[in-house]
């Protein structure tokens, strides 16, 4: 099943005793689990035997004694590592993010470091498979969706790529909520994905930094006559360092991702301590660990919280100062070198005020001249967008940072004043120009305009697909781009093939393996030698045995999460990803209401032979304050009770909703596709990375022209590709008139549909529950245009299921999707940013 092991891994070797005693005593990652042993089985057998032995958990304690056990193996090789990154021989890169959306663990660092089949062999003696401990494992669900995964496979890419990149993100209590689904609607539980505690992580108490908060700001002057600011009475916070290993593909590089949670400093409130307070000072201390509690689950949507900001300047603060720490440790106060040997990428807006923090602690702390430290900042910061959705546009209320940041606010009025210099310099007497431009947006409550600040410190601005980069520079920030050309870059998004392909779907590795050899998990252009077999029967037999074999695992799931039988010889068609409107899971809807429709009508007239039988899988989580989103979910609820609760139908249509989509499930639910459904209004969708790992996996796409199906589209040609819909140019052209109404009157299926959703078909309990939703197709301002793609949908549906009747062309289809799917890997991605942006 897993890839064969060609070698001794290089990782495990260097595990010896003597070195793994040097690293009990190293400063920067120490042992923790287990004393010195030479192989995962003696290490295991050592973490059992010391425990208590308890029947009921011993499979619970063999995940943690193997989990801790392989840690132990990369410890050598993850000190090299930091070692020879600390001589700065090659660029740093620091990657800031609040979210690195990771999954588990276990099963992809045994495939980098080539130690799956040692561990079956540890597992041996206890007689349990390693799929079913890999089971065990609580994802880390610190994301929410594309933007953290991204992270998380950049993450993979960088290590496998043997570049010095550290991930820097917060080590939230509470991770992604998850997902419950009772009478049809949505349930947030609380994801305490650390209560068995974290086997991965080690805490390193000697990175500690203070994080400032609140206070004041004195300006003074210095012995030399130099006027300085100082930023006083702050309300300090502890940021304690959690180290995670990255281990790279086979490579002995462990990269790390550090994970800031938030302490009461030492000495906190030592004032109140004295005055008899002891209580209320040490319940404080919950103030500040409130900071990295809980992730916040809104993906796309703008969300002025006061904490929320709180966290990104104590993720931003936290990892400069640990950056500039650790310069200082080996340059001491001379930064000349600085800029060459280092870059800080932001993802997405949200870790920004990472700008005004680094002039604040090169201004304030080290004294730095205002022009050598800004000529530090924006040739050290790149920015990526994630998004062209304005309310997705990060501003905060500068009521907010005077009072909680009222120093950092003062560094963005500066830069603001500096840069709106160059605008007026720019576009001379133009003053509409200035407003619209400047970082402050002035109204009845001025804010920070959060992307702005990103773009005019960042000596890299990208977007993540061709269409979108495109749409930033000719719409939202057209003006920076007149400026700033230089500044703009595409690099498309990407995912990693490890876990992506070579993990999550072993069946299918196994068939690549011995047709292409290993060389494609390292570079997955290989895969275009795919191209060569398509007409090759035994590949087709064995192409098609892989897909069911995953289908089969796929319906086990799907039974016990969903209680719906979902028939491997089916087509499943597929659509999983965060709800929101943008993303039109409501466009599928109808179109399954279509097809319950054309199959009763089919049942009634003796029909039948022409339908193709399908499965179709929806799933997601919805912000929990997203109304609309949370009504699509009963939605797609109560139709699926509808559907397979009719003996007439199910022959030909089942429909579930999988509770709590994440990473794991993600795992199972691509390689087991047939039809992956990627059909966002055109202009909205960023990149998109779902799509990526499903066409990896052999699936093939309906999609609109949108985010990267426009690359995919390209790659694997359009008799390979079911698409529809406007494109992006259509949907700006049609909006001012709009005519939803009209277009259900003209399309006969659709206005079928309407007319039994307004019935109350699938509300029967609850009326008019569902009248939001009908409301908004039927809106001339519905932005996201469902009624105008509906028939173009429609029969691209038609043309799915027509091809699907004919299997081996479907399977030769398929083929072609997987080996056109290389340069969706992150590799490639991250080729780009190292090549073009991080010049590493
Ligand atoms: C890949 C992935 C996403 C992103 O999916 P899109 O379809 O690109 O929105 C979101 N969540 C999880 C768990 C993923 O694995």
């Amino acid at each position: 099943m897993s890839i064969s092991p060609t070698k001794r891994d290089k990782v495990s070797k260097k595990a010896s005793p003597n070195k793994a005693r040097k690293v009990q005593q190293g400063d920067q990652i120490q042992q923790q689990d287990c004393p010195p042993c030479d192989s995962l089985s003696a290490s295991l057998a050592r973490y059992m035997n010391n425990g208590l032995g308890q029947q009921e958990h011993v499979k619970h304690d063999l995940f943690h004694g193997l989990a801790s056990s392989v840690k132990h193996q990369m410890l050598s090789a993850w000190r090299e590592t930091r070692n020879k990154d600390s001589q700065y021989q090659t660029k740093q890169v620091a990657y800031l993010s609040l979210e690195f959306l990771m999954g588990r663990a276990l099963g992809n660092a045994l495939l980098n470091l080539e130690l799956t089949d040692e561990s079956r062999e540890a597992l041996n003696q206890y007689a349990v498979d390693l799929e079913a401990l890999e089971g065990l494992e609580h994802d880390a669900g610190l994301g929410n969706g594309g933007l953290g995964r991204l992270a998380a496979c950049f993450l993979d890419s960088c290590a496998s790529m043997d570049l010095a990149v550290t991930g820097y993100g917060i080590r939230y209590e509470y991770g992604m909520f998850a997902q419950k689904i009772v009478d049809g609607y949505q349930i947030e539980r609380p994801d305490r994905w650390l209560k068995d505690g974290n086997p991965w992580e080690v805490r390193v108490p000697n990175h500690n930094v203070t994080v400032p908060f609140f206070g004041h700001t004195e300006s003074y002057v210095d012995k030399a006559g130099r006027r300085h600011m100082t930023w006083l009475n702050t309300q300090d916070v502890k940021a304690v360092a959690y180290d995670m290993p990255v281990p790279g593909y086979r490579n002995g590089r462990i990269n790390t991702l550090r994970l800031w949670k938030s302490e009461a400093t030492d000495d906190f409130d030592l004032a109140e301590f004295n005055q008899g307070d002891y209580t209320e000072a040490v319940a404080r201390k919950n103030l500040a660990e409130q900071i990295t509690m809980v992730l916040y689950p809104n993906d796309a949507s703008e969300n002025g919280k006061e904490l929320r900001l709180r966290q990104q300047y104590f993720l931003s603060s936290a990892s400069l100062q640990d950056l500039l720490n650790n310069w200082v440790k080996q340059n001491g106060h001379d930064f000349s070198g600085f800029a060459n040997a280092n870059v800080m990428q932001l993802n997405d807006t949200h870790p920004s005020v990472a700008v005004p923090e680094l002039m604040r602690l090169l201004v304030d702390h080290y004294a730095m001249e205002w022009e050598q430290a800004w000529e530090i900042t924006t040739s050290t910061m790149a920015y990526t967008n994630h998004t062209l959705l304005p309310e997705a546009l990060e501003r905060w209320p500068v009521r907010m940072f005077e009072q909680m940041l009222p120093r950092v606010l003062e560094i963005i009025y500066e830069i603001n004043a500096r840069y709106l210099d160059d605008v007026a310099h720019h576009w001379p007497g133009d003053s509409d120009m200035l407003n619209k431009m400047s970082i402050i947006e002035e109204g009845h409550e001025p804010h920070v305009r959060m992307a702005y600040l990103a773009i005019v410190a960042s000596f890299s601005v990208n977007g993540v697909a061709g269409l979108h980069t495109q749409l930033l520079t000719s719409g939202l920030f057209k003006s920076f781009y007149e400026l700033w050309p230089e500044k703009f870059n595409n690099r498309t998004n990407g995912v990693t093939p490890r876990r992506w392909l070579a993990h999550c779907n072993p069946r299918l590795a196994a068939l690549l393996n011995k047709r292409l050899g290993l060389e494609w998990i390292r570079d997955l252009q290989h895969l275009q030698a795919l191209n060569a077999f398509t007409e090759d029967k035994e590949m087709i037999e064995e192409w098609q045995q892989v897909k069911l074999a995953n289908k089969r695992e796929l319906s086990l799931m799907i039974a016990r999460e969903c209680g719906v039988e979902f028939s491997p010889e089916m087509m499943f068609d597929v659509q999983v990803k965060r709800i929101h409107e943008y993303k039109r899971q409501l466009l599928n809807i109808l179109h399954v209401i279509h097809l319950y429709q054309k199959t009763l009508t089919a049942v009634s007239e003796n029909k039948t032979q022409d339908l193709q039988p399908r499965c179709v899988l929806i799933g997601g989580k919805a912000a929990p304050g997203y109304m609309m989103a949370k009504l699509l979910i009963k939605l797609a609820n109560n139709l699926a009770h509808m559907i397979n609760s009719d003996p007439d139908v199910v022959p030909y249509l089942r429909v579930a909703f999988l509770p709590n989509y994440n990473v794991s499930a993600m795992e199972k639910i691509c390689p087991a596709t047939d039809l992956s459904q990627q059909i966002s209004t055109a202009g909205k969708e960023a990149s998109g990375t779902g799509n990526m790992k499903f066409m990896m996996n052999g699936a093939l796409t309906i999609g609109t022209l949108d985010g990267a199906n426009v690359e995919m589209l390209e790659e694997v040609g359009e008799e390979n590709f079911f698409q529809f819909g406007l494109n992006a140019d259509e949907v700006s052209a049609l909006k001012p008139n709009y005519q939803p109404a009209q277009l259900i009157k003209d399309s006969p299926a659709l206005a079928d549909v309407m007319t039994l959703m307004e019935s109350g078909y699938f509300n029967l309990q609850e009326p008019g529950i569902f009248d939001p939703i009908i409301a908004s197709i039927k809106s001339p301002n519905d932005p996201w245009m469902t009624a105008a793609d509906f028939e173009s949908y429609r029969l691209a549906q038609v043309r799915v299921a027509d091809a699907y009747k004919d299997r081996k062309s479907w399977t030769q289809m398929s083929i072609r999707n997987t080996a056109c799917s290389g340069r969706f890997s992150s590799d490639v991605t991250i080729a780009g940013y190292r090549d073009d942006i991080w010049r590493a």
